[in-house]
C-alpha cells in the first residue's frame, strides 16, 4: 500500500495541513492500492504566496532562460516516461498502449513549447510605440484525470514559457501519477516557487484557486459543468480563464471512403483512451447508402480492440476509472436502447471474465439519430453512435447540430472535398484521414467546447498581457 502525504510547495516536498484522505483504487480490479492525503484551502493559500514570491524575479527572465527550463523539464520527464506509464496503467487504467504515447507527448510538449517560445516575438514596435508580452501572473493549473500528465506537461509549459509562476491542482484521482511527476520536477532543480503542487478536491483546493486574488489566470481542462463554474465565480477576481472541455465529435466518412480503412480508424478514434478522451470520435456519421456495408465492416474490425488487462500491449480497452464512470456509460447504454438505438455490438454489463473491475463492453450502436441523448451528451466512455446522412451538406449540418466543437474528423479519398468539407465544421481541430496530432497546432474548442487554445504560440500567448509604451 503506498501513501501520499506531502505536498509540493517552494521548492520542497511539504506536510499536508489538509487532513482529509482518500482510498485510490485499481480500476482494474477494485482493489485499493494508495491512500492520500488530500489538500485544504491553507494548503493552497500557501502553494500561492510562493508563486506569488517567485513570480517577482520569474517574471523578468529572458527568452533563453526559460528555454532553458524548458529543455530541463524535458530531460526530466523524458527519464520517467515508463514509471509515469506504469502509474497511468495501475491508477487509472489507461491501456499501456495509450498511455505511453500520450505521456510521452506530455515530455515532447517541453520541446515543442520551446521551439514555439523561439519563434514567438515578445516585443513588437512601430513609430514610437512598443508592445511588449508581459507575463499575466500566478496561474493556477486545474487537471482531469483522464490523460494527467499530458495536460500538466502541456499546462506548465507555456506557463513557464511566458515567465508565469504557477500552482497546479490535478485530479485527486491521479495522485500516484502526480508523485512521479513531482519527483521529476524536484530533479529539474529550477527556481523554488516557480511551479506548486497541492492535490485536493475541486470544491476545496480548486474553489480556493478560483476565489483567491493573488490568482490571475485559470487554465483549466476538464467538464463543461466545473468550466462554467470557473468562468462565473472566477468573474469576481477578473481572472483570466482557459478552459478546455468537453466534446461530442463527429466523424464524417463521406461516400468514396475505403471502408476497409476507415472503420478499423474510425474504432480506434472512438476507443481513444477506453473513451475516456475529450477528443474521441463518438459520432461516425456514415453515407445512407453504405449502412450495411458499414455495420459488416465494425463487425469484422471489432475483434483488433480487445478489452481487458490494460498493462497487456494488446488490449485496446481498458477500465472506466472508476465505479461511477462504469455506472455513467451503463446509464447511457440503457438510455440508448430506451430511445430506440439498435445495439450492433457489445451493450450493458461487463465484458464476460471482467466483473472484478470497471470494465464495460465497446459499443456500438446504429439506428442513432442525433436528437438522442448519447448523440447529444458527452459519455466519456467506448460508446459509438452510427449516424447516417444523405448528402454533404446533411453531414455538415449533423456534424454542428451540438452544443459541442472540440474536434471533428473527415475521412474520403478525394481529399479535396474532404478538405472542403473540413472548412465548414464549426470545431477547433479537424482531422483529415485518421487520428493526428501537431503539437504547434492549437487545441480547444468552439462553442461550450470551450474558450482559448492551448499548445504552440496559442498556448503561450494565453498566458501573455500586451503592454504598450507611447512615447
Ligand atoms: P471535472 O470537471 O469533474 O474535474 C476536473 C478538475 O477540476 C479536477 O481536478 C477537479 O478536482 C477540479 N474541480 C472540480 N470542481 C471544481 C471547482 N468548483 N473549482 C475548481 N476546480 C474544480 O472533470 P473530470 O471528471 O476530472 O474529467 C472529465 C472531463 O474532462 C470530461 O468532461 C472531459 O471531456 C473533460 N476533458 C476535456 C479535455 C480537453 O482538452 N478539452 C481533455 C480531457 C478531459
Amino acid at each position: 500500500m503506498k501513501t501520499v502525504t506531502k505536498h509540493y510547495i517552494d521548492g520542497e516536498f511539504v506536510g499536508s495541513h489538509g487532513r482529509e484522505v482518500i482510498d485510490i483504487v485499481n480500476p482494474s480490479n477494485g482493489k485499493v492500492i494508495a491512500r492520500v492525503t488530500l489538500a485544504d484551502e491553507e494548503d493552497a493559500r500557501r502553494a500561492i504566496a510562493a508563486a506569488k514570491r517567485a513570480f517577482v524575479s520569474f517574471r523578468q527572465t529572458t527568452k533563453e532562460e526559460r528555454a532553458n527550463a524548458l529543455r530541463r523539464l524535458h530531460e526530466v520527464v523524458a527519464a520517467r516516461v515508463d514509471d509515469l506509464t506504469a502509474a497511468m496503467v495501475e491508477e487509472y487504467g489507461g491501456v499501456v498502449r495509450f498511455a505511453e504515447p500520450i505521456i510521452q507527448a506530455g515530455a515532447n510538449a517541453f520541446l515543442a513549447t520551446e521551439k514555439a517560445l523561439q519563434g514567438l516575438p515578445l516585443t513588437r514596435s512601430w513609430n514610437k510605440t512598443t508592445v511588449t508580452y508581459e507575463p499575466v501572473g500566478v496561474a493556477a493549473l486545474i487537471t482531469p484525470w483522464n490523460a494527467n500528465a499530458l495536460f500538466l506537461c502541456a499546462k506548465l509549459a507555456s506557463a513557464v514559457a511566458a515567465g508565469c509562476t504557477v500552482v497546479i491542482k490535478p485530479s485527486e484521482l491521479s495522485s500516484l501519477q502526480t508523485q512521479v511527476w513531482l519527483d521529476c520536477l524536484h530533479e529539474a532543480r529550477l527556481p523554488h516557487g516557480l511551479y506548486n503542487v497541492v492535490t485536493g478536491r475541486g470544491d476545496v483546493v480548486g474553489a480556493e484557486l478560483v476565489r483567491n486574488p493573488d490568482v490571475a489566470k485559470i487554465s483549466f481542462t476538464g467538464s463543461v459543468g466545473v468550466g462554467k463554474t470557473i468562468m462565473r465565480d472566477g468573474a469576481a477576481t477578473m481572472k483570466r480563464v482557459t478552459l478546455e472541455l468537453g466534446g461530442k465529435s463527429p466523424n464524417i466518412l463521406l461516400d468514396d471512403v475505403v471502408l476497409e480503412k476507415a472503420i478499423p480508424t474510425a474504432l480506434g478514434i472512438a476507443f481513444l483512451n477506453s473513451g475516456q478522451a475529450c477528443a474521441a470520435g463518438t459520432r461516425l456519421l456514415v453515407p445512407k447508402s453504405r449502412l450495411d456495408a458499414v455495420k459488416r465492416a465494425i463487425v469484422d474490425a471489432m475483434p483488433a480492440f480487445p478489452v481487458g488487462d490494460p498493462a497487456d500491449r494488446r488490449t485496446a480497452v481498458g477500465p472506466m476509472v472508476t465505479e461511477k464512470q462504469y455506472e455513467r456509460v451503463q446509464s447511457y447504454i440503457r438510455k440508448g436502447i430506451a430511445e430506440g438505438a439498435e445495439v450492433l455490438v457489445g451493450g450493458e454489463g461487463h465484458p464476460p471474465g471482467l466483473e472484478a473491475g470497471y470494465f464495460v463492453k465497446p459499443t456500438v450502436f446504429v439506428n442513432v439519430t442525433n436528437n438522442m441523448t448519447i448523440a447529444q451528451e458527452e459519455i466519456f466512455g467506448p460508446v459509438l453512435c452510427v449516424i447516417t446522412y444523405e448528402t454533404e451538406e446533411d453531414a455538415i449540418r449533423i456534424a454542428n447540430d451540438t452544443s459541442f466543437g472540440l474536434h471533428a474528423f473527415v475521412s474520403g479519398t478525394d481529399v479535396q472535398r474532404a478538405r472542403r468539407v473540413a472548412s465548414q465544421i464549426l470545431a477547433g481541430r479537424v482531422a483529415i484521414n485518421g487520428m493526428l496530432d501537431d503539437q504547434q497546432a492549437p487545441f480547444g474548442g468552439f462553442k461550450h467546447s470551450g474558450v482559448g487554445r492551448e499548445f504552440g504560440t496559442f498556448g503561450i500567448e494565453a498566458f501573455l498581457e500586451p503592454r504598450a509604451i507611447l512615447e
